[in-house]
């Protein structure tokens, strides 16, 4: 029996959201447009997190960690409590992968990436959709080195009826009922922790720490958006609270000429080092949103 879902986190009236950066690289303007996003739509009342995602073992660093901190503290972005730091919360993710696995929801799978191709997986809103080559193996078989993915077809029917999700972004803005088919088809069985280096994945890592964070808003970039049926999916099977989403535009060249003769991907720190003011850093973003958003 799927656990009951709240269709919103209680937020007593205020907003709780994060800013979710992985310290794989430095920060560029397309981040700090990101950040300073969520914090103009929190308001002055909100509450804003921040947790870095370091879950990739082989491409987070810590000095990447340490930059993204001066960098946000350079932009004026202000987050309220204690950093989370994802790598700290590893026996809360591998709990998750338990309950999973309790409830014959995750499979073992050994296939490469070389295999999945051979396979003749098709392509899918997120690459490739993994073609269930390893989807009989149970648990019990697991390797050492294995990954282990979702069986979709199965959390779905341990979900029941999915809830419909609001998301307030200006792409999408509405309310969206997340579509079985879709995540059967497009966007296929995923990764919940990876093969060989036993990392944990994004998209189970992420919405574990909205529900553990409390965060009633999402704010994210677009290229997220694709993700969000599964992240909706997930915390209906997990018994976690849906949030509201708000997906932004990405700062790329269809999103404003102003934007054509800088360089997105320099590191906001080269701005600061050649001596771009905040004022003119931020002038280089498209306009950031006006009005907060409503609890
Ligand atoms: N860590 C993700 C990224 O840097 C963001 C995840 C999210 O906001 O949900 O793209």
């Amino acid at each position: 029996m799927p656990r009951a879902t709240r269709s919103s986190p209680p937020n007593d009236g205020v907003i709780v959201t994060r800013f979710a950066p992985s310290p794989t690289g430095p920060l560029h303007l397309g981040h700090a447009y990101s950040a300073l996003t969520i914090q103009a739509l929190a308001g002055d009342a909100g509450r804003v997190l921040l947790r870095l995602e370091d879950t990739d073992s082989t491409r987070s660093r810590q000095e990447f960690a340490a930059q993204i901190l001066d960098d946000l503290s350079w932009l004026g972005f202000h987050w309220q409590g204690e950093v989370r730091t994802q790598s700290d919360h590893q026996a809360a993710y591998n709990a998750a992968l338990k309950d999973l696995a309790r409830r014959g929801l995750i499979y073992p799978c050994s296939c490469t990436r070389a295999d999945i191709s051979r396979a003749g997986a098709k392509l899918g809103l997120q690459g490739l959709v993994y073609p269930g080559t390893c989807r009989h193996r149970p648990m019990s078989e697991a390797q050492d080195g294995d990954a282990l993915r979702l069986n979709v077809a199965r959390a779905l029917e341990h979900a029941g009826a999915l809830p419909a999700f609001t998301e307030t972004g200006p792409l999408h803005a509405g309310t969206h009922q997340p579509d079985p088919d879709t995540l059967i088809d497009r966007i296929g069985d995923p990764v919940l922790r990876r093969r060989s280096t036993g990392d944990i994945a994004y998209d189970l890592a992420c919405p574990h720490d909205d529900a553990a964070q409390g965060v009633t808003h999402v704010i994210r970039g677009a290229d997220l958006w694709d993700s969000t049926p599964l992240h909706v999916l997930i915390q209906t099977v997990m018994g976690w609270p849906v949030p509201i989403y708000h997906h932004h535009a990405l700062v790329t060249d269809e999103t404003g000429r102003r934007l054509a003769k800088i360089d997105r991907s320099k590191a906001l720190a080269r701005y600061r080092d050649e001596g771009v003011s905040h004022a003119e850093l931020i002038a280089m973003l498209p306009p950031l949103p006006i009005t907060p958003l409503a609890p």
